[in-house]
């Protein structure tokens, strides 16, 4: 750890953070609640957009999440000297190493400080090799069995964190966008992106890979593996490198010359399926497609000559250039499964016009704090409209959600009163709607003549997830042929690592949704982003429209929007598929459940 007379970078400073937090935790008791506060400053530095100094400089440290004085005077130790004495004498009470050792099960800190003591051990390497030679059962409090139980336990720790976990999208985005933030300062770097199952934006993220080109893709690689945050080097060549950092995240760079970017972005960014039937598609074209380039092979015969071959490798300027060379239609990256998008691109029918972020013109399914909401209408409002969205729907809980303060009609006459008057104050136009309860009959959560009297209406299940599937298709049936219009709130109800979605018979859902007043919705909230991709395709297949909602609960969710806009993508939606690419009265229209 880079910690001299110098002056640290926000990465440098965050890592030094994370560091004292670590030790806080080891030393437990009352200093873990220190040591989260620590963390929680770890990641507030690491997020800062730009230049650490000037907040610095400007006194503004505490204007930051989660940081206080104490903290702030920490950062400005560490920024101006390059080191805290709150984290020198953290290391002072322990061995060095002892982070790294005390994740094996069975090392206390006691036992640590022995090992360092009789044998200089300060890292699990070390330890492991120490174990292997034989020379931890001469140490005092251990013996020939604890030796070995110990090589069990450094295995099976190696092993766990091989199998790394994986992390929600909405994490791993965070995560990488420091790693690209970072990697931007390298000099000479040309492109950088994301690769892989983040920038497929699937659901969870296993390693956060990136592809990077520079004239010099070792200096690069050597650049990299100077990011602070790194705790543990796993795989190591010229052009590339495997990592793991504090928050247990796993990074794969991979470093090219700038021709071989294109290549090489389409071959990280996968899925492996996908990328090894466009393989194939190439071979049977005579073509030749590995990571570092396309080669296409021309074969002359003539009548008097023998047939001739000349190998050309065409110029790939973009990625995007690989597609038509195979004559196929461009596959964005979201829809890179090998689920049938191949075929389509060769037959050319891939939907031509994908839905993208910018063709939204409305956030829907926003709670405020008249049900489980942070934030009044006014702030959802200015929120929304900040985002440069035309119109907002506020759609706060129906009564049977009482666990989340869904309205009565009381409160929702009031509601609907400050909802007219915050009209008044802003230009965004404001809908009044509702999320209702899907009741066990299927019926919905207000009387028909109260239900009417909305703007929009999202029929969303809360309740008995293990309901049987009969009984629960039967359900959703009925609530999709309620006379009102409605839109299927996040549909199957999953959880992502959480929960699995309920079970029913879809396609039979499906069904009847394409002959009664309803949508669908796909939901934006990264725990959520229900419906699954598969399913969206089999209801584009029945002509049924979507709405991309956020399900927000505060301000900040809105943000969630994007995360709908991918899930769209990945199951191939258009724009005019989707109700909030309309413009405000005609998305009114749209959805008038009346
Ligand atoms: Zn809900
Ligand atoms: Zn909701």
């Amino acid at each position: 750890m880079p910690l001299k007379n110098q002056t640290l970078d926000k990465f440098a400073i965050a890592a030094a953070l994370q560091e004292i937090a670590s030790l806080l935790e080891l030393k437990g008791g009352v200093s873990r609640f220190k040591g989260r506060a620590y963390q929680t400053g770890a990641r507030a530095i690491a997020a800062v957009a730009g230049d650490i100094a000037k907040i610095i400089e400007d006194n503004r440290l505490t204007s930051l999440p989660g940081i206080g004085n104490a903290l702030a005077s920490q950062i400005k130790q560490l920024h101006v000297t390059g080191s805290s004495s709150v984290l020198d004498n953290l290391r002072q009470e322990f061995p060095p190493g002892i982070v790294e050792l005390s994740a094996v099960p069975g090392l206390s800190n006691t036992k640590i400080a022995k090992l360092h003591e009789a044998l200089g051990v300060t890292s699990l390497a070390e330890l492991q090799a120490a174990a292997e030679a034989g020379l931890v059962r001469n140490v005092k409090g251990f013996g020939a069995k604890t030796e070995q139980s110990l090589l069990e336990a450094i295995a099976n720790h190696n092993r766990d964190n091989k199998t790394a976990k994986r992390f929600l999208l909405h994490h791993a985005q965070r995560i990488g966008e420091q790693v690209l933030d970072y990697i931007r300062t390298a000099r000479g770097l040309e492109e950088v992106s994301f690769a892989g199952s983040l920038r497929r934006w699937q659901e969870t993220v296993g390693t956060i890979r990136v592809v990077a080109s520079s004239k010099q893709p070792a200096a690069l690689v050597e650049h990299f593996l100077r990011f602070p945050v790194i705790v543990k080097v796993e795989d190591q060549t010229d052009t590339s490198c495997t990592v793991e950092l504090v928050e247990g995240a796993r990074v794969s760079l991979r470093a090219v010359r700038p021709p071989q970017f294109p290549l090489a972005l389409f071959w990280d960014t996968g899925s492996a399926a996908h990328v090894s039937k466009v393989h194939e598609i190439a071979s049977r074209k005579g073509l030749e497609l590995n990571r570092q380039s396309l080669k296409i092979q021309i074969i002359r015969t003539g009548k008097a000559r023998p047939a001739t071959s000349r190998v050309r490798s065409p110029e790939i300027k973009h990625e995007a250039d690989i597609y038509p060379m195979l004559q196929m239609q461009y596959v964005a990256p979201e829809l890179r499964e090998d689920e049938g998008e191949i075929e389509a691109a060769l037959r050319k029918a891939l939907p031509e016009d994908l839905i993208t972020l910018a063709d939204i013109q409305g956030m829907v399914h926003c709670h405020t704090t008249y049900s489980d909401g942070k934030h009044s209408i006014e702030q959802m409002a200015r929120a929304a409209e900040a985002m440069g969205m035309k119109y907002v729907t506020i759609t706060d809980h129906s009564p049977t959600a009482f666990y989340a303060g869904g309205l009565k009609l009381d409160r929702l006459q009031r509601q609907w009163e400050e909802i007219d008057e915050t009209q008044q104050k802003v230009k965004i136009k404001l809908l009044k709607g509702t999320e209702s309860d899907i009741l066990s009959d299927g019926k919905l959560d207000y009387p028909d003549r109260v239900l009417e009297q909305f703007d929009i209406v999202i029929a969303s299940i809360h309740s008995r997830y293990k309901m049987n599937a009969d009984k629960m298709t039967k359900c959703l049936v009925t609530a999709m042929q309620q006379p009102v219009f409605k839109i299927w709130g996040h549909a199957l109800g999953r959880l992502i690592q959480r929960r699995p979605p309920f079970e029913c018979d879809v396609e039979r859902v499906l069904d009847v949704i394409a002959e009664s007043r309803a949508a669908i919705e796909v939901n934006g909230d990264p725990y959520r982003l229900d419906m699954e991709p598969r399913w969206i395709r089999e209801a584009r297949k029945r002509k049924i429209k979507f709405v991309i909602s956020v399900d927000a609960h505060s301000a900040g969710a809105l943000n969630n929007l994007k995360y709908g806009v991918a899930m769209a993508r990945r199951g191939w939606l258009q724009q005019d598929e989707v109700l909030n690419t309309l413009e405000a009265k005609a998305f009114a229209k749209a959805v008038q459940p009346a």
